[in-house]
Order: C-alpha cells, then structure tokens, then sequence
C-alpha cells in the first residue's frame, strides 16, 4: 500500500486485551437483541452471532475509556468492514474480519453459520481458518486479527490456540461478547495465551450496521406479516353449501351431528 503504515507491531496497540476488554460493555451486537415480539426467530433458529441485536435497543451502561486506534488499525478495520458487509449482502449477520501479518493481509472472513450450516462459521473462526490453510500452520504467531464485532467465547478460544498476538475488535457484545463485556477469557492468566485485545476500533460505525442490519429485519418480518393478514382478509369466504356439504361428511365419519357447535360455521 502506498501510504506508510505505523509500526505494525502486534502488541504495540492502543490498549491491552485484559484493559480494553475489561473496560467493555457497553454497546453491542447480534442476535439476541432482537425483541422476540417483533422477531419471533431466536438466536438458535436463526444462526445469529449472540448479542448483535443488543446494539439496537440496549443502553450503554459502561463508559470504557476511550481508546485512540492507529490509522493502521483503522485501515484494516474498515477492511473487516468491508467483509462484514458481504455477510450482510448474503443475508447474515453483518461480522467480517481480517488476519493480518505485518501490513499483509492474509485472510479475511465474514460470519456465515446459517447459510453454511456450520455454528462456528464466524467471521474470525473463518479467517482463522483459511490463515492457517494459506500459512500451512495452525499457529499464527505474530499476527493480528482485526473484527468489528467482540469475539465471543468459541472464537477467543480459536485465537489463543492459533496464538494470535492480537486481536482488534469494533462493536461490543453484550450478550456474549468474550473479550470483557460478558467474560474475559483473556484475562485468564491461567490460560495460557498470548495475545493482546483492544476494543473499540470504528464501535460507532460497527455498530451502526448491526443496528441497521437488525432494524431491516424487523421491518421486513412486520411487513411479512402485514401481507399475510391482508391475504387473511381478502380470501374469499367459503359458499355456505360447501361448507354444510363438508361438515355433513365430517360428521358421517366422525358421527358427530353436522349441527354440532363446532360444525359448519367453523369449518374452512
Ligand atoms: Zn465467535
């Protein structure tokens, strides 16, 4: 890339994992923000990374101290961006990634589980995997992952056994967010990692697509249906003759009488 890019230093970010993701909580993403009245698909039925739809309703009740990003990082942010959006485009949940060495792009990924029937098909556990099929090893020292929404528990796993150096991450996941807002699996010195987290790059804008994304689908699901009701309406009534004729057969074969109350004024 033509511009000259700040030290590329895994590590070198803004913040700490344990401070960056400590400080979380506020915003958030995916699914599960959804009120179930207006969309009656769950977060199970539906394949939606946990968490997103929070971002639309829930209130930021966590004031993490701001983080200043490189412009490095926000360039490859905006490419997870740019990866979220083809997740949007293929009607899912709206999380890409990039995993980056030095200033090389190796693999980027976007969230897909319904669409691939496969729940670990998150957008950093697909980046993690084509990096490690293009490198031709599962460990990835040295290299960044950058993601617009905070990884969950199944990818913060995936990135230390890929020994990730670091992970930049926009939105935060309330529902299910790993990197502090629900847990902080990076925390953990326990765990043996080694991996740096800062959160926070482009949360605005991250955000704003999940909101956007989550908002359109109840739109389309409340005008779905509108249409249904309105068919509902519009369907012609059944001539009362048929419908003797029908319950008259329903009772031969039940025995009950057709007068019954629930003959023929209830019948389709
Ligand atoms: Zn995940």
């Amino acid at each position: 890339m033509s511009e000259p890019l700040p030290a590329a230093s895994p590590g070198s970010g803004s913040t700490s994992g344990t401070d960056a993701g400590s400080a979380s909580a506020s915003a958030a993403d995916s699914a599960s923000v959804i009120p179930a009245e207006t969309l009656p698909l769950t977060t199970a039925t539906s394949g939606l990374p946990a968490g997103a739809a929070e971002l639309a309703t829930a209130p930021s009740t966590h004031h993490p101290t701001p983080v200043s990003f490189s412009e490095r990082d926000l360039h490859f942010m905006k490419l997870a961006q740019a990866a979220a959006e083809e997740a949007r485009a293929a009607g899912e949940v709206p999380v890409g990634a990039v995993l980056v060495r030095g200033d090389e792009v190796i693999a980027k990924g976007f969230n897909h589980p319904i669409g691939a029937h496969d729940p670990s098909a998150h957008a950093e556990m697909v980046a993690l995997r084509a990096a490690a099929h293009t490198l031709q090893n599962y460990r990835l020292p040295g290299c960044e992952l950058y993601v617009t929404l905070e990884p969950c528990l199944m990818c913060a796993g995936a990135i230390m056994h890929a020994r990730i150096a670091r992970v930049v991450f926009g939105a935060r996941d309330p529902k299910t967010g790993a990197c502090g807002s629900v847990v902080d699996a990076f925390a953990n010195p326990q765990l043996n990692h080694h991996t740096t987290v800062a959160g926070g790059a482009l949360e605005d804008e991250c955000g704003a697509a999940l909101k956007l994304f989550f908002a359109e689908r109840r739109r389309a699901v409340r005008e779905a249906r509108a249409a249904r009701a309105a068919a509902h309406e519009a369907a012609p009534a059944v001539p009362a003759v048929h419908a003797a004729s029908a319950a008259c057969a329903a009772a031969d074969q039940t025995g009950r009488a057709a007068t019954d109350e629930t003959g023929p004024a209830r019948l389709p």
